[in-house]
């Protein structure tokens, strides 16, 4: 071995070393590293399948959420009353945030709050709304097959990624809108009934470019005993994310 290769693989076992130590670190700290955790999936990853892969759901988890996560609590590392406040305080007031950091926060703030809703309405069987929730949706979005369509046409309109959502008020009127990127309508202090996702990494291992065919199976997979929760929450004032 030549002095010059010998030296480069100390300086290779030393960078190694060095990778590992932080990353030890970086988990022994994890818990105190910032406010938000990526809570697990509330049901297993292959929960939603035909519809929607299991793969897809560890990989969107996994990885993606777990990003939103990371990457909120980084902006916040040093903004110690910012991290104080409820995500969706925060998300409704990004204009009073530093400028530094309102970017991050936006998108991963906003990315945190979307897929935590998301996950939580999926897991279901699909089916019917009932009771006052079917009311509403009559009353506000011309029925459920109605709601369906514009909510489908919406997610299929809105270019590149974002989110088709359902919004809620406190007196439980109904509204379909969409977001580009991370954004919701938290955003404008308003709530979200329901969510779907349409970034490609939603739905691309299944369905590839056809986002009209994952936004029409996705209403198999909703859990509309919590969809009714969430719509009960939001008219008590109640509904956070
Ligand atoms: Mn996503």
């Amino acid at each position: 071995m030549t002095p010059s290769i010998h030296r480069r693989a100390l300086f290779v076992g030393a960078s190694a070393l060095a990778v590992a130590s932080t990353m030890r670190e970086a988990v022994a700290q994890s818990p105190a590293a910032g406010p938000y955790r990526l809570d697990p999936l509330p049901y297993p990853a292959n929960a939603n399948e035909p519809h929607i892969d299991a793969k897809t759901m560890e990989i969107h988890h996994g990885r993606h959420h777990q990003a939103y996560v990371t990457n909120l609590n980084a902006a916040l590392a040093n903004h110690a009353d910012l991290a104080k406040t409820p995500l969706p305080d925060l998300l409704a007031g990004l204009d009073k945030a530093p400028e530094a950091i309102r970017t991050a926060l936006r998108n991963n703030g906003g990315g945190h709050a979307n897929h935590t809703m998301f996950w939580q309405i999926m897991g279901g069987k699909g089916g019917e709304p009932t009771g006052e929730l079917k009311a509403a949706i009559d009353r506000d979005l011309g029925g459920f097959e109605k709601m369906k369509a514009d909510f489908n046409a919406a997610g299929a309109r809105q270019f590149g990624s974002g989110w088709v959502f359902v919004t809620v008020t406190r007196d439980g009127k109904l509204a379909i809108t969409s977001k580009p990127n991370q954004d919701t309508p938290l955003m404008e202090g308003g709530r979200v009934l329901l969510g779907n996702d349409v970034w490609e990494h939603a739905y691309y291992l299944t369905y590839q470019n056809r986002r009209p065919d994952y936004l029409g199976a996705w209403w198999n997979v909703v859990d509309w005993a919590k969809v009714a929760e969430r719509y009960a929450a939001a008219k008590a004032g109640t509904l956070t994310i």
